[in-house]
């Protein structure tokens, strides 16, 4: 099937295509373990450490890491070659990695990969939307609170971001990313509103992340998050919520035959270190060896 990637693994046969947005899954067909694709069907990669924000709330590390352009390539071929279905760039802030633009290009160029990025969005233009309209499949942009709210956390203006979606909107397809605290929860119904009004096709809960520095998510904020989702569960766009957060809220997981998530997702970070997640430490270094043999190695280790 021309344009068709497929991904064998313990959920059966996942069958998809980039362009049309086609995914299909065939459960009942099962394979053997060993037939099972090494890639998971996902993986995100912190391609820089560098963002110009300062989020208090953030867990990305504060340096000045980023991953080798060539490396990097030789990765997402052999991601692509073994199975796996997508890739989401981030960051810190993608768009200052060094070789974006090329790297776009390259994942469109040569493989069958979807790529989504997850950004702030005001390091967008015309000249940018431009170059990833056709290129990315799916955008997705960090909207925490509306008005003084977001203002106050992400220290740029909240109307800034507002333009900058009017303006991918009808070229890219796009969500909001919006990170629940105590700060955010009560703005829940602008932002939606918001981000059906300029055509949102996602929106994804990413309840906080407890640090040293943030206490995260409390019980208050998730018992006002549920009755939120509960009200708005039926409406446009679709609703999503962060896989770590999920307990207690209606979702469709990963499939039961999954034996630990790996085979569904897993994160690069901008250091080479492969995890269970971006926010876990514990990870193994990619180094020489090449990403699916780093793969087997952390499934055997973590
Ligand atoms: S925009 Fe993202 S990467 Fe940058 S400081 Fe905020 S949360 Fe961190």
């Amino acid at each position: 099937m021309n344009g068709y990637k497929q991904h064998a693994g313990p959920d059966g046969l996942h069958v998809f295509n980039r362009t049309t947005g086609i995914n299909i899954l065939f459960n009942e067909i099962r394979f053997k373990k060993e037939n099972w694709n090494i890639s998971p069907k996902n993986v995100s990669i912190a391609l820089t450490d560098k963002c110009d924000l300062k989020c208090h709330f953030c867990y990305a590390p504060k340096s000045s890491s980023e991953l080798d352009f060539e490396v990097l390539k030789s990765w997402i071929l052999e991601l692509d070659a073994n199975g796996c279905l997508g890739v989401g760039f981030g960051g810190g802030e993608p768009l200052l990695y060094n070789h974006f633009d090329e790297l776009i290009e390259f994942v469109s160029n040569h493989t069958r990969l979807a790529t989504t990025i997850t950004t702030h969005g005001h390091l967008f233009s015309d000249d940018r939307i431009d170059k990833l309209t056709g290129k990315i499949n799916f955008a997705r942009f960090s909207m925490d609170g509306v008005g003084e709210t977001y203002e106050k956390i992400r220290m740029r203006k909240f109307n800034n971001l507002i333009k900058v979606l009017e303006d991918v909107s009808g070229k890219i397809k796009f969500g909001i990313n919006y990170v629940v605290n105590r700060e955010t929860v009560n703005d829940l119904d602008d932002a939606y509103k918001i981000a059906l009004e300029l055509g949102a096709e996602e929106f994804l809960l990413l309840p906080e992340i407890e640090t040293s520095r943030n206490s995260g998510f409390r019980e208050k904020e998730k018992d006002l998050l549920k009755a939120w989702v509960a009200e708005k569960g039926n409406e446009k766009i679709r609703m999503a919520i962060s896989l770590n957060s999920s307990e207690g809220f209606p979702v469709c997981g990963i499939s039961e035959n999954e034996i630990d998530g790996s085979h569904f997702y897993l994160h690069i970070d901008s250091k080479g270190f492969l995890k269970r997640a971006s926010f876990v430490s514990l990870g193994v270094e990619i180094a020489g060896e090449g990403i699916i043999k780093s793969i087997n190695r952390l499934r055997e280790n973590y």
